[in-house]
């Protein structure tokens, strides 16, 4: 069965997907089979640039070739040994990555809600041993329109009703706030038992809703000043995605080496997707010493967190984005874009804005929520040869591998701008 689906086409291919899996997908109808930088190719050998990077998380552009060599050489070493013994990649990915970030320990997982959910465990446990919040009154602060994730926990702090209906009983102590609202965040800090605020610094799923300057820093000064932890959630933004090694860095150049200066440098840092590249599931927990050594062993873990391929993957791609200056690339191609789409705006009613840093953009399409326009749109931007989805219904996302030239750029805006102007003539 297997040898005869190799034979079968795109059509055949959906058909089986839709036949045997379950349906918690809605993927656009272009069936994939390569990859390569910013191109992916479908089975017909038609060529798409990649303007979604499996949700940020291939940053480092498809099959990059200093990844996928780590990912052989390891593969062909040791691959798993579990924590119930020690192996050569771990602690040289531990010593590496604290250095990279600047926090005293890491605790590696492998999916983006994984660890968020080790995250929101890690700040009860400060909270009951540290801070001294009464046993089960622990509260954890989330902001509105938040993605951390679909695991039972990280949904109990959702407000969206696809990824909540029908899930409930939620687990209790966590509150929600409005996002980009520090008044809101002080009524909030006022009650001792909360333990951690936890955000996006930019809200991605949600459809790329960056706050207003200066609400980054205020909130790591206020929830310090309130003895609560301040948890980045960096899963999509982080790893040059928006034009700096994390969302958190702001305005901060110290990324270079960094050591700690960053302008809103959380408490606990939650890496995940481009953490690999998109080459291997790979999620991590930073924090320094008061905080991570709460955790004893039985406390947590994971059969496959911190196995010896993922810390050579992980290597391999984090050191691909320094030295490829991917962080300045993604700043200087993200101007680039949101100065051509608001040239295009100009010259229609279709799309309302585009809004975003680096290249995590999107723009917002004039029509319903619940409307197909924006659907519509992806589908023939994937005709004419770029991937995107729509966000919440009437948002489309627009974020390409961070290894895209400028030339590339260039040609993405001209094939977005022919699908917007040429649909709003067609409607
Ligand atoms: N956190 C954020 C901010 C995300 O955007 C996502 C996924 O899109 C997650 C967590 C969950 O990551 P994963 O899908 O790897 O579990």
């Amino acid at each position: 069965m297997v040898q005869e689906a190799t034979h079968l086409g795109a059509a055949e291919l959906m058909k089986l997907e839709d036949k045997y899996g379950a349906h918690n997908y809605h993927p656009l109808p272009v069936l994939l089979n390569r990859g390569e930088g910013v191109f992916v190719w479908d089975l017909d050998g038609k060529r798409y640039y990649d303007f979604l990077s499996a949700y940020s998380a291939v940053n480092q552009g498809h099959c990059h070739p200093r990844i996928i060599d780590a990912l052989k050489a390891q593969a062909e070493k040791l691959t798993l040994t579990s924590r119930a013994f020690y192996n050569d990649q771990l602690g040289v990915y531990e010593k590496f990555v604290t250095e990279y970030f600047g926090f005293d320990r890491v605790l590696p997982m492998n999916t983006g809600a994984e660890a968020v959910e080790t995250a929101m465990k890690l700040c009860k446990k400060w909270g009951y041993q540290v801070k001294g919040i009464p046993q089960q009154e622990a509260k954890i602060i989330f902001a509105t329109g938040n993605f951390h994730g679909r695991t039972q926990a990280i949904i109990s702090a959702s407000m969206d009703a696809g990824a909540t209906a029908d899930f409930g009983p939620y687990l209790p102590g966590s509150e929600i706030i409005p996002y980009n609202d520090l008044a809101a965040l002080d009524e909030a800090l006022k009650d001792p038992k909360v333990a951690g605020f936890i955000l996006e610094p930019i809200q991605g799923e949600a459809g790329v809703f960056v706050p207003d300057e200066g609400y980054l820093p205020e909130v790591r000064r206020r929830c310090k000043a309130a003895n609560v932890l301040f948890i980045a959630d960096e899963v999509q933004t982080g790893i040059a995605r928006t034009g700096k090694l994390l969302a958190v860095c702001g305005n901060c150049d110290c990324e270079k080496s960094c050591d700690n200066r960053y302008e809103s440098r959380p408490d606990i840092l939650i890496l995940g997707k481009a953490m690999s590249g998109g080459v291997y599931p790979v999620s991590a927990v930073l924090a320094d010493d008061e905080i991570m050594l709460t955790l004893k062993p039985g406390n947590h873990g994971s059969t496959f967190g911190g196995n010896p391929l993922s810390c050579a993957v992980a290597i391999a791609a984090l050191e691909v984005i320094k030295d490829e200056g991917l962080a300045e690339n993604a700043m200087r191609l993200g101007n680039l874009f949101r100065e051509r789409m608001n040239r295009m705006i100009a010259k229609t009613d279709l799309v309302t804005l585009v809004r975003g840093k680096g290249l995590l953009n999107a723009i917002v399409i004039n029509d319903d929520e619940d409307s197909h326009t924006a659907w519509d749109i992806c589908v023939k931007l994937a005709e004419n040869g770029l991937l995107a989805k729509p966000t919440h219904g009437n948002i489309i996302r627009f974020a390409p591998p961070l290894v895209m030239t400028e030339e590339q750029l260039h040609e993405c805006c001209d094939i977005i701008e022919r699908v917007v102007l040429g649909f709003e003539k067609a409607a």
